[in-house]
């Protein structure tokens, strides 16, 4: 194979604005399959960030956006893809179940084995990056997360709801005056991961029925683009219907 580009460092994320005070941001480098949305909310108090990207560039260097206020970070749960740059940050939350793997983020825990390669990527990170020696730094939460907790930014609250199945502590954040839901990777407008090391179906089932009703007015997701109501409900309804589920 070729060898790939490098990029800069200032090249390697993109962000766009949304309405509601979201902001997206990626890693366009990264093949669309591995590559993580980054959510960033402004509320009135503080903001939140739902998951940070693999962590091959500094987040808090190159998005300035993420050091305007002060910030949450929430992990949506803990593979590589998602909280690269959570040691960047403070204020962190994640799932008691996968708070251990926060704290302790082996490359096999964490999914970065076997799945970082060279392969995922159309262009490399700025050196001296290795895809062989991709490591993520450990990030403690300063906060540990239960079903029915809530993100307060002051303005705005957003509700956690545990949703396991592509792994045990994954979350949605649901904000309910806007009906906004940050869904994490249990569901997403692509192909949903299904397999990993600590899936698990039927908490996989019962997480997509508790979402499948859920009012909704936008779905910002874990990877691929954001969706609305009816979307919403194709996805989770045929995805249910398959399993006999519904
Ligand atoms: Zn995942
Ligand atoms: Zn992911």
């Amino acid at each position: 194979m070729a060898d790939l580009p490098r990029m800069a460092a200032r090249d390697w994320y993109r962000t766009r604005r949304l309405a509601d005070d979201v902001t997206f941001i990626d890693e366009p480098h990264i093949r669309e399959f591995y590559r993580c949305n980054i959510w960033h909310v402004r509320g009135r108090d503080r903001d939140m960030l739902v998951d940070s990207g693999m962590g091959v560039v500094s987040l808090r260097t190159h998005v300035p956006l993420v050091t305007e206020r002060a910030l949450t970070a929430v992990a949506s749960h803990t593979h590589f893809d998602h909280i690269g740059c959570h040691h960047e940050f403070a204020d962190r939350c994640v799932h008691a179940a996968e708070a251990d793997i926060l704290a302790n983020p082996t490359r096999t825990a964490i999914l970065a084995d076997p799945y970082v390669t060279d392969d995922i990527f159309t262009a490399l990170p700025p050196e001296p990056y290795a895809s062989a020696t991709y490591a993520v730094k450990a990030a403690p939460a300063t906060r540990i997360l239960e079903d029915g907790d809530v993100i307060d930014l002051g303005d705005r609250t957003f509700e956690v709801i545990h949703t396991p199945g592509h792994s045990p502590g994954g979350i949605a954040l649901y904000e309910k005056a806007t009906r906004i839901l940050f869904s994490g990777d249990i569901v997403y407008d692509g192909p949903l991961i299904e397999d990993t090391y600590h899936a698990n179906a039927n908490a996989y089932v019962a997480s997509m029925k508790r979402l499948y009703d859920l009012p909704v007015s936008i779905v910002h997701g874990g990877h691929f683009p954001s969706y609305g109501p009816l979307r919403h409900r194709a996805i989770i309804g045929d995805w249910l219907r398959a399993k006999g589920a519904l």
